[in-house]
């Protein structure tokens, strides 16, 4: 582990290398405990860097065993050597010399899962962001890219299989029943690309011509008798390359393309040139064992990692604070993939509520950073939604700004001018400024400035002149260290609903400001006065999310009823309706504050079951429109103060009154979608199963209900519906004898399958209630739990932390208490984890006093300990403070 200098890295501080290494030849001879790395390493110094220059590479508690320079060994004078450092104090005065150096590693000590580890007997690896050094001394920094040929030497019978990125060269035996295997990558590479992987794997082959006609090799690696599993990653990934060629024109560029899956992995996947490495969540799916998320989940996140082959490696980062430019853009292309493949509205509105749920809370807390942050202290804590999916929400604002040609030919010449380079956000905006002649120098404050703008809205009708007029006002809160903010660009998609439900035509008296349906927010004020209105129309405004803001528009409360029954906009129209269950069940916590329970607005009620009785909506639409606003989406528009277990109990009461109200309408629809069909992971059986299990939440509010939700348990043919079912029975009725049957049922069945017994963790760490802390503690001694698995973790006390509102903030601390302990617990093995772990806190300033106290109690317990690595001790700092 890096023991934790406090040091700082600033953007600022930026500049180039001394020395590149245009050569990097590896040899890995590959031993569980002790495996040998000779790096091979033609090192150039820059044009203007004086021959004297000491040439300072970095390690990660390596052991070196030995260093040659030109062909002949270092003498004990001429470096230094820490486990973090190897200074060559006097380089060669040649411009180009070869260096070789000789490190030791172990592979099965590692439970960092960063550099080389094991994982269930797989030699793989994990280099991004700093994770190379921990392999060899390098120029460990993404723009120092190198030409990488690669040796693995391994035991013939544990380890047939020998990957690593490229295309792939000489095999062979060797003495002593060892065997070797030689790749070569022809694309220069950061350091962070680097994969390997060695061990014994079954496979998935197939082939996909690219358009010029390249025949590529394709396999998919899993677990022996694991294949048919695998065969959902494959048809995504052959889909993807297609789509980047049609929607981006980006063509694969190897003879091969792999995908390794591991069960012990920190992040999702990762995108190593021509070998992708990914947690097996994400590869492995069939209907017996994988829900319709996991399904769309698989296929968005295999295309995301393909994507990058363009956006990340052929055009890599300058440095790590650039990160956005590969990981913004790549889930912009990502969401866009999935919304060709499946439905953009439900897509849209997916996307969104993923955003406010885990972007808008981080921006509004202690953790808040812009996109491209400023300083770091540790790098892998900026891994963040706001640079995912804030990041894409600015690479979409673009397009919007552009409009779809312009935008398209932007990427492309970004991709002319930069193939091959390391390069930084101001080149990407760049390009979008040469091909349009705009200027995007406010908008590019997306990029600097963190926060989410909030935008105020009234609105005036004048019915002798025909105006209709918008008064729009515009803030961005203060972010730790930005207290003053500038004011921005933001891009307003809009539409005046006629009475009708039809979009009523306008002109604009102030045309400078809207242009295709947009208003172009950049002053704090504005006012659009739209002419020629015969009759009062009502605005729909940021449609499609066209800008990641906070609105609030004073408007009568009828104006969101009508645009939730007419509103052309699919997403508005959902939103329209958010809005209002939103507002009716912040007035409920209210009033329930005040000691005075109030009931709720009728027409949510019989919104509700308008969306679910509209057979014009597709199924997965009616049921996101169906879905309530989630305990975490409530408490953040609340803002302070919060009570959970008033929120809960708030939200319960809603759904029960939407249920009471529109019992036998949601029965009878229930009922007909109950054909089965037969299993197929497409978009519209997801959608039909979505829809009916979220009828089923709803019934199972009404007598009767644990026995209809025990009953949709049993009769489950496929995941979706059994985990719905389970989690049905476990929210709504978590006393009830037939939830614990189907508990143990679930378990009896699924017992050997890590990824589904993931699940049931996740279920049972959700249940609501003050008993769940205990319960969650006893999980953690279960057998199938494992403290080294990053799934397993994430999938109880990652649930538990960040999904459970009531037990997690429960009133005496003891949730807190748990979650300290685990972290630090946690901390000593595997770094990474904790930290993300420990962002669950990040909002104990919004809670009410006594719960507060408990919480900053326990990250004080954090923040004290001892030795704590630099990724947790950063998190906790940062949210103290
Ligand atoms: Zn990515």
């Amino acid at each position: 582990m890096r023991t934790d200098t406090g040091q700082i890295f600033r953007i600022e501080d930026y500049r180039p290398s001394d020395y590149l290494i245009p050569e990097t030849r590896l040899t890995f001879r590959l031993d569980p405990e002790a495996t040998v790395v000779i790096a091979e390493l033609v090192i150039e110094r820059r044009p203007g860097v004086a021959p004297s220059t000491p040439l300072v590479l970095e390690g990660d508690g390596l052991v070196l065993r030995r260093v040659e320079i030109d062909g002949k060994p270092a003498g004990k004078q001429s470096f230094e050597v820490e486990p973090n450092r190897l200074t060559l104090l006097r380089p060669p005065a040649a411009k180009r010399f070869r260096i070789v150096i000789e490190t030791l590693v172990d592979p099965s000590a590692n439970t960092t899962l960063m550099g080389l580890y094991r994982s269930s007997g797989i030699y793989c690896t994990q280099c991004e962001a700093e994770g190379f050094r921990r392999i060899t001394y390098f120029l460990d920094r993404p723009d120092v890219l190198s030409v990488y040929t690669v040796r693995i030497e391994a035991d013939a019978a544990s380890e047939p299989l020998l990957l690593s990125n490229g295309n792939p060269g000489e095999t062979g035996p060797l003495p002593g029943g060892r065997h070797f295997a030689v790749w070569h990558d022809p694309h220069p590479k950061p350091s962070y690309l680097f994969a390997l992987v060695a061990g014994d794997l079954g496979v998935v082959d197939d082939s996909f011509v690219t358009a010029s006609g390249r025949k590529v090799a394709l396999g998919v690696y899993v677990e022996h008798g694991k294949e048919d599993r695998a065969l959902y990653a494959m048809d995504s990934l052959i889909r993807s390359m297609r789509w980047d060629e049609e929607a981006f024109g980006c063509e694969y560029d190897l003879d091969v393309f792999n995908i390794v899956a591991v069960s012990d992995f920190n992040m999702g996947a990762m995108e190593n040139k021509g070998l992708n490495i990914f947690n097996d969540k994400y590869v492995l799916a069939d209907a017996e064992t994988a829900t319709d998320g996991d399904y769309a989940n698989i296929e968005a996140i295999v295309a995301h990692e393909y994507f990058h082959n363009w956006t990340g490696n052929r055009i890599t980062c300058r440095d790590w604070f650039q990160l956005c430019l590969k990981e913004g853009l790549t889930v912009y292309r990502d969401h866009e993939f999935s919304a060709d493949q499946r439905s953009r509205p439900v897509k849209r509105i997916s996307e969104v509520r993923t955003l406010r749920a885990h972007q808008f809370p981080e921006d509004q807390g202690p953790l808040a950073h812009p996109v491209r942050p400023r300083r770091y202290r540790e790098i892998n804590n900026f891994y963040t939604a706001t640079v995912y999916e804030k990041g894409a929400e600015v690479v979409r604002m673009i397009r919007t700004i552009l409009g779809p040609a312009i935008f398209r030919q932007g990427m492309d010449l970004y991709f002319e001018r930069h193939d091959g380079q390391a390069v930084t956000i101001e080149d990407f905006l760049a390009a979008f400024q040469d091909i349009s002649g705009r200027d995007l120098t406010q908008f590019a404050l997306w990029y600097h400035q963190a926060g989410t703008p909030n935008l105020s809205v009234s609105t005036t009708y004048d019915a002798t002149a025909q105006t209709f007029t918008l008064e729009i006002e515009q803030s961005v809160p203060p972010t730790p260290s930005e207290s003053r903010k500038r004011l921005m660009h933001i891009p307003l998609a809009f539409g005046l609903v006629g009475a009708d439900g039809v979009d009523m035509r306008w002109t604009t008296v102030d045309g400078a400001t809207v242009e295709d349906g947009v208003i172009h927010v950049r002053k704090r004020r504005h006012a659009v006065r739209f002419s020629g209105m015969a009759t009062r129309p009502v605005v729909s405004l940021n449609r499609g999310f066209s800008a990641p803001v906070t609105l609030s528009v004073e408007r009568p409360r009828d104006d969101l009823v009508f645009l939730a029954r007419h509103d052309g906009d699919g997403f508005s129209r959902w939103q329209a309706f958010n809005t209002l269950a939103t507002d009716a069940l912040i007035g409920a916590f209210r009033s329930s504050l005040g000691g005075k329970p109030s009931g709720f607005p009728s027409e949510i009620a019989t919104l509700a079951v308008a969306f679910a009785a509209d057979g014009a909506l597709e199924p997965a639409y009616r049921a996101l429109a169906l879905t309530l606003p989630g305990e975490a989406d409530i408490a953040r528009e609340i803002g302070a103060n919060i009570d959970p277990d008033i929120i809960h109990g708030t939200r319960a009461e809603l759904a029960r009154t939407i249920a009471e109200a529109n019992a036998a309408t949601f029965g009878e629809l229930y009922e007909a979608l109950s054909t089965d069909e037969g299993f197929t992971p497409d978009a519209a059986g997801a959608g039909r199963r979505a829809l009916r299990n979220t009828l089923l939440d709803y019934l199972s509010l009404l007598p009767g209900g644990a026995a209809l939700a025990a009953r949709h348990f049993s009769r489950a043919t496929n995941m979706t519906d059994m985990a719905a079912a389970l989690g049905v029975l476990t929210q709504r009725h978590p006393g009830n004898d037939r939830t614990q049957s189907a508990l143990a049922a679930f378990e009896r069945r699924f017992s050997d399958n890590p990824l589904v017994m993931d699940k049931w963790f996740q279920i049972q760490a959700s249940v609501p209630g003050p008993g769940t802390v205990e319960a969650v503690e006893a999980l953690t001694r279960h057998p199938a739990y494992s403290t080294l698995n990053p799934n397993r973790v994430r999938s109880l006390v990652g649930t538990f932390s960040s999904a459970n509102q009531t037990a997690f903030h429960r009133p005496d601390g003891a949730g807190y208490r748990f979650f300290a302990a685990t972290v630090l617990d946690v901390d000593g093995r595997n770094p990474q984890l904790a930290a993300r772990l420990a962002t669950a806190l990040r909002s104990w300033r919004s809670l009410e006093a006594v719960r507060r106290d408990h919480a900053r109690t326990a990250l004080l317990s954090i923040s004290s300990t001892e030795g704590l690595s630099t990724d947790l001790r950063d998190i906790v700092e940062r949210t103290l403070a």
